[in-house]
């Protein structure tokens, strides 16, 4: 089976977070506070919180700029189910925007129709390694976070994602362009910001019992972050030669192909004009394991009706996401594309 995603580790890597966990010092130190240093100087902004997931820097980055029950949140819909759950674990409304059908990221114009006077935060996730252009969000007056889960590393032009944002968070869950096994980090270039996120995870011996949170990430988890940070630009490389090959092999098909500029593909998306699901279990069939890049819209959990979400929709029912990671090989990339080519034919 080829598998959709996949982490890599060097040995020197296991080596590094063996010697942490050696030295005994096992919870949050100074291994954490360089990860934090490391990773805040690459996206260029003032400092870094680190936290054991992306759904928890999400949280506190909420908690932070002082979002309170009955707030709303914007959100779009074509997205995992951590940031429904974030703004829920702060007892706010999430309201849900469109995408843009081609781009997969959320729509503009679609958020300014639903900012209201209780909209207190709009996030942005940049999907599938391809970034929006944060900007003219801004102007809006409310808080923007840009969820960078998907996107550490992609750019536009000197703006990289993560660095444009009042507070930006990144997840480093197994899946994700860099791995700590779990693990996240906000970052801003607000010292306020950053004092009020490291209050809210400093829980040990305060004075007052206001409600902390145990979100911290580990010192050998650090360790493996600060190793596969070094190495982030090589898997980046590694996915653009992926989805180039990708492309070349795909140019003829009756298929749409994932926007190429400034891409860093987290995913390699095509939209095939047939029902995504029967297409996943026929590539299954033959050892190749496809998935919906979203499982399923947030709009769709919500009960809210399909028709206000056109794009979402067509996308979903469309979209499917193929293998792609570091150390997929040249065979195996051979294999899908060869695959996905037989599957096409036999259904056309
Ligand atoms: C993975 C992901 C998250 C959540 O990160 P976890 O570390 O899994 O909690 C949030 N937003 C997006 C866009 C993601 O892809």
């Amino acid at each position: 089976m080829i598998s959709h995603s996949k982490p890599s580790i060097k040995k020197y890597e296991i080596e590094r977070t063996s010697k942490v966990l050696m030295s005994g010092n096992h919870a949050t130190g100074e291994i954490v506070e360089k990860f934090e240093k490391k990773l805040s100087s690459f996206i260029g902004v003032e400092g870094g919180v680190a936290t054991n997931s992306g759904t928890s820097a999400l949280h506190i980055a909420l908690l932070v700029l002082g979002v309170k029950p009955n707030d709303e949140v914007i959100i779009p819909s074509f997205v995992c189910t951590a940031l429904m759950n974030a703004i829920g674990y702060v007892g706010a409304k999430p309201v849900l925007a469109d995408i843009g059908e081609d781009t997969f990221n959320i729509d503009y114009k679609s958020v300014l129709a639903k900012l209201t006077k209780k909209t207190k935060v709009v996030i942005i996730p940049h999907m599938f390694g391809l970034p929006v252009n944060v900007a003219p969000f801004l102007n809006s007056g409310i808080y923007i976070i840009e969820d960078c889960a998907q996107s550490l590393g992609a750019a536009i032009g000197r703006r990289i994602t993560g660095s444009v944002g009042h507070i930006s968070i990144f997840s480093f869950y197994a899946t994700k362009l860099i791995s700590t096994g779990y693990g996240g980090m906000l970052v801003s270039n607000s010292k306020t910001f950053l004092n009020r996120a490291r209050d809210l995870l400093d829980f040990d011996e305060r004075r007052n019992c206001k409600l902390r949170f145990n979100y911290n990430m580990t010192d050998f988890q650090a360790a493996l972050g600060i190793s596969q940070l070094a190495r982030l630009k090589d898997f980046i490389r590694k996915r653009i030669e992926t989805a180039s090959y990708y492309d070349k092999r795909f140019d003829k098909l009756p298929m749409k192909l994932p926007i190429r500029q400034r891409n860093i593909y987290y995913r390699y998306v095509v939209r095939i004009d047939k029902d995504a699901v029967s297409i996943i279990s026929c590539l299954k069939r033959y050892g190749i394991e496809a998935k919906r890049p979203v499982f399923k819209p947030l709009h769709l959990y919500l009960g809210l009706e399909r028709s206000k979400f056109p794009a979402a929709e067509k996308v979903f029912r469309e979209a499917v996401s193929l293998p792609i990671y570091p150390d997929l090989k040249d065979g195996e990339k051979r294999r899908v594309a060869d695959t996905l080519i037989t599957v096409l034919d036999d259904r056309l």
